[in-house]
């Protein structure tokens, strides 16, 4: 056999190789950002502790993606609280000092302080003295004394915050955490990057909080799964056109204590305890992802009925909700856009009318 036919026929070989694995797998060969088809494309990632994936149609998906990733590293490396080299861990090392910050970042924390005054301190982002006393940092779970609790007490509460425009100063010992806001912060920001690269369509998902433009390519409204608690699978799902849904689950980061209790990491900012509100999980929809993730872990520490008066007030959002007593409850305005999984077709779905 020739050498020249030899190369062809592995060449041969080599297309029926890349074209037997299909389109989907082809992704993985080209890597990251190309378009795979019909202008879609993806990326997946692990920034900020979590999986992220993200998948756009139409416009430069490509193109856009790269910037999407970029945006993330930029924004993790900004806002880690365990990176040495982050503004928050310059802010959370400042000795009492005033700390100047981009403005991004004072942009995150503005929107916490207010969300903070709204919710009357239920979201606290000076939460993080508790937060590592209790080891969900680090992941070395401990249960504190109540003497430690107390002592770290001290340095919680927003209003000890002095934010003035683009510098921020905070008291000796007081330390800031954005773990409750800054996935639905981000999320925004990199819809607002697809959105403003001509994106139509995707869903972006930054470890369970999730974010769609518009509807799916073929004009449906995209179905987003709850995730049921303590086991694989679905509660149910909702349908969202252009919008976002985030869950705070107590499942999501717990531990046994020796006590043969569970503790989880949503806190009470009162207490300094975990949030015993006698909710598994809430998941929160709204136009904003940002709103969604700082109300989703606000309302999980006030319960249910302080959750639904602070719905009935500000109401630019929905809410499904499980309580520890195995009820659901979700907003008047899910009605039709909410349904059970089959695996809890026999649960009743309490509706909060407005
Ligand atoms: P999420 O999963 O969005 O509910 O956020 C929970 C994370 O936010 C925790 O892992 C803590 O880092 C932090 N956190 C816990 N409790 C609070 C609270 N009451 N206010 C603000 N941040 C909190
Ligand atoms: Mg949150």
């Amino acid at each position: 056999m020739s050498k020249e036919l030899k190369i062809l026929i592995s060449f041969m070989v080599f297309s029926l190789f890349l074209w037997g694995i299909g389109n989907s797998s082809m992704a993985f060969f080209i890597k990251n950002h190309k378009p795979i088809d019909d202008g879609k494309s993806s990326i997946n990632m692990f920034a900020m502790d979590t999986y992220i994936s993200v998948t756009a149609y139409g416009g430069q998906s490509g193109v856009a993606l790269k910037k999407v990733e970029s945006k993330i590293r930029e924004l993790e490396s900004l806002w880690s609280v365990t990176n040495v080299k982050s503004e928050i861990y310059t802010v959370n090392h400042h000795e009492g000092r005033a700390v100047s910050i981009s403005s991004i970042t004072a942009q995150i924390i503005r929107f916490s302080l207010q969300m903070a005054e709204q919710t009357s301190g239920a979201l606290d982002l000076t939460i993080y003295p508790i937060v590592t006393s209790w080891g969900f940092t680090t992941g070395n779970y401990k249960v504190p004394s109540s003497e430690e609790i107390e002592q770290r007490l001290k340095y919680v509460g927003y209003e000890k915050i002095k934010l003035q425009e683009d510098k921020i100063q905070l008291p000796e010992g007081v330390q800031i955490d954005l773990g409750a806001v800054a996935k639905g912060y981000i999320c925004d920001i990199v819809a607002d990057i697809l959105h403003d690269d001509g994106i139509t369509s995707a869903l972006i998902d930054l470890g369970g909080n999730i974010k769609v433009i518009g509807t799916k390519p073929n004009g449906n409204e995209w179905k987003i799964g709850i995730k049921a608690p303590e086991r694989d699978g679905y509660l149910g799902t909702v349908e969202i056109v252009d919008s976002s849904i985030v869950t705070s689950g107590r499942y999501e980061r717990c531990f046994r204590g020796a006590d043969g209790k569970q503790y989880w990491h949503i806190m009470n900012p009162r207490t300094g305890k975990p949030a015993e509100s006698g909710i598994v999980s809430v998941s929160v929809i709204g136009k904003e992802s940002k709103l969604c993730d700082a109300l989703s872990t606000a309302l999980f520490v006030m319960g249910l009925e302080k959750a639904t008066q602070y719905w009935r007030k500000y109401g630019d959002f929905e809410f499904v909700l499980l309580t520890d007593r195995n009820e659901l409850y979700i907003t008047a305005g899910l009605e039709n856009k909410f349904s059970l999984h089959e695996d809890y077709r026999t649960m009743q779905v309490n509706i909060i009318p407005k």
